[in-house]
């Protein structure tokens, strides 16, 4: 059967996600903000919590750790590189390593640039993909630790992923980067489409991650630096992708 999957939004704005294989009855936390919602979701659901998966060291992705393992026993998996700055791990993983929530498999991506040793997990027959603050619903993460071209190495690998794939990230930031989007091509036909279907999905309240890997590809700027008439949008039609993106992303931060 296929994993079921529940998003739970955890302190102001951060999302925290449940996959749940119905044959084996295993269930896996992606993230952990913090464990009163998760623990609520898992009582709701009647699930009981066999992993929990992190992405990457930042306190509103891990401090719920520590009550969760306490409540559940839950083994934890982060990656090797980050492992000082992690809650203790039952397992160490790198890119290229496969995990399994029961019978599906989980792959793990180096998607570091917002820190350096921020990984994803991608499950190809669901077509999941867990980006936390890489790849995020019209935007990427902050770069606090890596340079750009380490961010966009980890944003081309997560765009070359099919493109029907459920992008599910970190944050509740759309309508904010959004409106860069906007500012910088605000006549775009798929983006101008983008921007009226999250404005009726906020006023019902509704989550507008996750989103679509192809919704991403079409109206992303950080993905978009690829296409030439969005470069010569920007002034920058004979700049490399990366250095393309370096710019864009220098914009957001003064945005
Ligand atoms: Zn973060
Ligand atoms: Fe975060």
């Amino acid at each position: 059967m296929p994993l079921i999957l529940r998003t739970i939004p955890c302190l102001n704005d951060n999302y925290a996600f449940l996959i749940h294989d119905p044959d084996s009855k295993s269930t896996a936390l992606i993230d952990a903000p913090e464990a009163p919602p998760i623990l609520a979701a898992l009582k709701a659901e009647g699930w009981t919590l066999t992993d929990i998966l992190l992405t990457h060291h930042h306190y509103d992705h891990i401090d719920g750790v520590p009550e969760l393992v306490a409540a559940t026993n839950a083994r934890v998996t982060g990656a090797s590189a980050d492992a000082l700055r992690l809650p203790p791990l039952d397992f160490a993983v790198a890119e290229g390593d496969t995990i399994w929530i029961g019978g599906h498999e989980g792959q793990i991506l180096d998607v570091s640039g917002h820190t350096l040793g921020h990984i994803a997990f991608y499950f190809p027959a669901a077509n999941l993909l867990f980006s936390a603050d890489s790849l995020m619903a019209m935007g990427c993460g902050r770069l606090f630790e890596g340079a750009p071209e380490v961010m966009w190495t980890s944003l081309s690998k997560m765009a070359a992923l099919p493109p029907e794939t459920l992008v599910c990230s970190g944050h509740e930031y759309t309508e904010a980067n959004l409106k860069f989007a906007l500012s910088l091509d605000p006549d775009h036909p798929a983006l101008v489409a983008r921007a009226v279907d999250i404005a009726a999905k906020r006023a019902q309240g509704a989550f507008t991650v996750p989103s679509l890997l192809s919704e991403e590809l079409a109206t992303n700027p950080f993905l978009r630096v690829t296409d030439p008439a969005f470069k010569s949008k920007l002034g920058m039609a004979d700049a490399s992708d990366s250095v393309c993106f370096a710019h864009v992303r220098a914009l957001k931060d003064n945005f």
